[in-house]
């Protein structure tokens, strides 16, 4: 008498082809599931990667901002923290107060004078060429012991418009404006104090 294994085939009443069956269906089964968990994988791979990806170029634009703003710095105009005031006397017109300034690069540019209530346009030019000094007209000069009326000048500033003004032109990185006009917003902006000290020996001016 032959005792059969509780677990062959032949006990469980399979024959092969049953069997092979079965286990094509074990496998097929078995492979949905790794299938399933390979792809879970990779949906979640590819979340990392596009969160990675999405955080890199935030932190790109964030430097690419940070060297926009650092450029903006670099090309703002420089000026002395003050400007001193000098009489000019032609014969037979009272003395006025003049300003000078001069900057190292080509700049348009628009200024006014503040006394502390009203604003006054300065005659400048639109172009401040650069490294020249360029003269202006502050105020007559003080009468007795007046002081000076004028107490800053604020200075607008944008890039030069290479077609426009026949200068090389050059550009700020920067999103602020960029061409200049009477009622443009400025790409940087200039308060600097005057200051006016009366000569001693002149009495009455
Ligand atoms: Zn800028």
């Amino acid at each position: 008498m032959t005792v059969l294994a509780p677990t062959t085939p032949e006990f469980l009443g399979l024959d092969a082809d049953n069997l092979i069956a079965i286990a094509s269906a074990l496998i097929a089964v078995i492979g949905v599931g790794v299938a399933a968990v390979i792809a879970q994988r990779s949906a979640i791979a590819a979340k990392k990667s596009a969160a990675a990806a999405e955080a890199s170029a935030a932190e790109a634009a964030t430097i690419s901002h940070i060297e926009r703003e650092r450029r903006h710095d670099d090309l703002a105009p420089q000026h002395p923290i003050e400007i001193v005031a000098k009489r000019e006397k032609r014969s037979g017109v009272r003395p006025d107060l003049y300003g000078s300034i001069t900057i190292g690069r080509n700049y348009r540019v628009q200024g006014v004078a503040w006394d502390g209530k009203s604003f006054t346009s300065l005659n400048l030019p639109l172009l401040l060429l650069a490294n020249q000094p360029q003269r202006f007209f502050i105020e007559p000069a003080p009468v007795g012991s007046n002081g000076l009326v004028t107490q800053e000048v604020h200075l607008r500033f944008w890039p030069p418009v290479a077609e426009l003004d026949g200068v090389d032109g050059w550009t700020c990185p920067c999103d602020r404006p960029t061409a200049s006009g009477v009622q443009e917003p400025p790409h940087w902006e200039l308060r600097i104090p005057v200051s006016y000290q009366r000569p001693p020996q002149i009495r009455g001016f």
